[in-house]
């Protein structure tokens, strides 16, 4: 035991990912938003489509990606948060 928690700067991009979710959720229940049915990035049609936020402070400022293409989006930002680069 005795584990410190620290927020890092990736805890606190977390917690805004959920926020940006939430927002997008509440927004695609309302009819406000569509989610469409192909990934922007590789043209996948796919019934799983899912909202990526490039921005977070604009929170319905989403890319709709497949699964596939949106884990490799994450992994990729994970790489630049190693290398301490802005996302
Ligand atoms: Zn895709
Ligand atoms: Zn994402």
């Amino acid at each position: 035991m005795g584990n410190e928690y620290s927020a890092t700067a990736f805890t606190i991009m977390n917690s805004m990912v959920s926020s940006s979710y939430r927002a997008v959720s509440r927004a695609v229940k309302a009819g406000e938003m569509i989610r469409p049915v192909v990934c922007s990035r590789c043209g996948k049609i796919s019934a799983s489509i899912e909202g990526h936020h490039a921005r977070y402070d604009r929170p319905l400022s989403v890319q709709w990606v497949c699964h596939s293409c949106h884990k490799k989006i994450h992994i990729a930002i994970k790489k630049e948060f190693r290398r301490g680069t802005a996302i």
